[in-house]
């Protein structure tokens, strides 16, 4: 009975987890990837999740986007990138451990909730963002892997700011080098 039990919160918490993945969008591969949930089960719950709320929710296909260059290449993606880096440290989203599996490095149930926690937070603070929850995603992934990103503080405010891992210049927020995107 217990092990049934479990099994049963297990699997409602897959879905719950999916069914929140979908209203932020996310492409079916990624939320396959962490709820562990199967393409067809994805698919009826689409269904379900339509019909419900229709022209509530995009489903987008194709490729999810790939490139860590996207957040520190205008100043604007890297202030929110670095706002929802934060989010991500106080919520335990990104492992301290070092990541075995390049290519899936971190998901898991509650780890994603965790992840969507933070982005929920993140759209509060910045309502207009260009990171969408792929980029969270992407996001995440390229910070526990720690290739081509890492997490700086700023040599003035001591802000948390994403940088290229390559970039050797002193780091500095762009309120602190001065470099307040007009647009933003
Ligand atoms: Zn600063």
């Amino acid at each position: 009975m217990r092990i049934s039990d479990d099994r049963y919160t297990r699997d409602r918490l897959r879905l719950d987890l999916a069914l929140r993945f979908m209203r932020h969008e996310a492409r079916t591969h990624t939320i396959r990837k962490w709820t562990g949930l199967t393409d067809d089960r994805i698919r009826k719950l689409y269904r379900s999740y339509l019909t419900r709320a229709p022209g509530q929710v995009a489903r987008h296909r194709g490729k999810s986007p790939g490139q860590a260059s996207f957040f520190v290449r205008s100043p604007r993606v890297q202030q929110e990138a670095s706002v929802l880096a934060s989010l991500f440290s106080l919520l335990g989203v990104v492992p301290s451990n070092v990541v075995v599996d390049h290519d899936h490095p971190v998901p898991g149930v509650a780890r994603g909730e965790r992840l969507c926690q933070a982005f929920e937070a993140f759209l509060m603070f910045v309502p207009r963002a260009h990171i969408t929850f792929e980029h969270a995603v992407l996001l995440v992934n390229e910070l526990a892997r720690g290739e081509e990103l890492r997490l700086g503080d700023c040599s003035v405010c001591e802000g948390l700011v994403v940088v290229d891992k390559l970039d050797v210049r002193d780091v500095r927020c762009i309120r602190c080098a001065g470099l307040q995107d007009p647009r933003a």
